[in-house]
């Protein structure tokens, strides 16, 4: 285990004409699992890089606990002392070397007797379940016996930190969901310290204790994941971490007003953003007597689709080109008004990129 210190850093390339990363601060507790969610070009690569010595920070420190491993453009500690082992995108295996090898692999540039090696081995093996498949070329392996040779390999070195990034993005639905359960347990019983970087919020979610969300280079919001995902500091954080309505609305004394719907909030600024997840609506041919839930107006149903057992209806307000979505578990057909809920401590205000406040 180990406690990473991120402090400072910023990277970048050609001359400074690209900032990859903006002065990123972190530290990353023992043992715990850190996620990095960003979008595409959003340094995520680069801050992984960094972490693994295989890149230097333009500016700023990275210690390992009270280790400096890099600063200011300085590699102090290379990738090979730094005990990480790492997993990329593909869990790709070498097709000509039984699981065994496959596993050793990173331990035999180390000078490292085979009686060790096998011992190692075998330990990391018996860990991972595939102990009676080391024999076994990759194609002879299921798809799950293949991610846990990777991970094997990954973990033989006894690294006191593992990286992953993208793991889960080449994988079949079935399989990603093994894989991050794998993932997770794995580094449960271990205790080795995590970090994920992913664009997709359902790694962070079944993975990441907590995450930082990266935006151009910048840190821009870390906490738990359920807390990012309900209090997003920007609009565009809230979309990343989740599916999420975004309506332009115009403010009056009655709250914020978009066609035929108000949303009971009071703001100061002209105009705002509304932000409200699809399962924070319902839709009703009736009036509901629930507190928790506060009707915003009447509505038109769009266009509705089936997906995994539920329909997803689009909605629009009277008057109004603006558009609501929300799941429900019954159809309602296009065409026809609705009463429009929303959960009321659940609506998001959003001035550009700032929360202001919520009722
Ligand atoms: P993706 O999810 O698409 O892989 P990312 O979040 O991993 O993106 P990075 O690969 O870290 O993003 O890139 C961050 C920014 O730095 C991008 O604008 C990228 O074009 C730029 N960049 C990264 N590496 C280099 C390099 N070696 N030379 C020049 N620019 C680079």
């Amino acid at each position: 285990m180990v406690k990473i210190i991120v402090k400072n850093i910023s990277k970048v390339f050609k001359k400074g004409k690209v900032i990859a990363l903006d002065n990123v601060n972190i530290t990353i507790e023992n043992g715990e699992r850190f996620g990095i969610l960003g979008p595409s070009g959003a340094g995520k690569t680069t801050f992984m890089r960094i972490i693994a010595g295989l890149d230097v920070p333009s500016t700023g420190e990275l210690y390992f606990d009270d280790k400096l491993v890099a600063s200011n453009g300085k590699l102090l500690v290379p990738p090979e002392d730094r005990k990480i082992g790492m997993v990329f995108q593909t869990w790709a295996l070498y097709p000509n070397l039984t699981a065994f090898e496959n596993i050793a692999f990173p331990l035999t540039n180390m000078k490292m007797s085979k009686e060790e090696i096998r011992k190692r081995v075998e330990e990391v093996a018996k860990i991972l379940d595939i102990h009676h498949v080391l024999n076994h070329l990759p194609r002879e392996l299921s798809g799950g016996q293949q991610q846990r040779v990777a991970l094997a390999r990954a973990l033989v070195k006894d690294p006191s930190l593992l990286l992953l990034d993208e793991p889960f993005s080449n994988l079949d639905a079935r399989m990603r969901d093994s894989a991050r359960a794998l993932v997770k347990e794995v580094q449960s019983r271990l205790g080795v310290t995590l970090l994920i970087v992913s664009h997709d919020p359902a790694d962070i979610f079944a993975i990441a204790d907590r995450v930082g969300v990266l935006v151009k280079g910048k840190l821009v919001q870390v906490g738990k994941p359920e807390e990012v995902y309900d209090n997003p500091v920007s609009i565009q954080v809230a979309s990343l971490i989740g599916e999420i309505n975004e309506l332009e609305g115009k403010v009056t004394n009655e709250g914020v007003v978009i066609g035929s719907f108000r949303f009971p909030v009071s703001i100061s600024n002209d105009k705002v953003l509304i932000g409200i997840r699809p399962e924070d609506v319902k839709l009703s041919k009736d009036v509901i007597r629930d507190d928790a839930w506060t009707l915003v107006g009447k509505g038109r149903v769009k266009v509705i689709g089936y997906q995994g057992g539920l329909f997803r209806i689009t909605i629009t307000p009277l008057n109004s080109d603006d558009e609501i979505f929300t799941y429900s578990d019954h159809p309602i057909h296009s065409g026809e008004e609705v009463l429009v809920y929303v959960k009321k401590d659940k609506i998001k205000v959003f001035e550009k990129i700032k929360i202001l406040f919520k009722k």
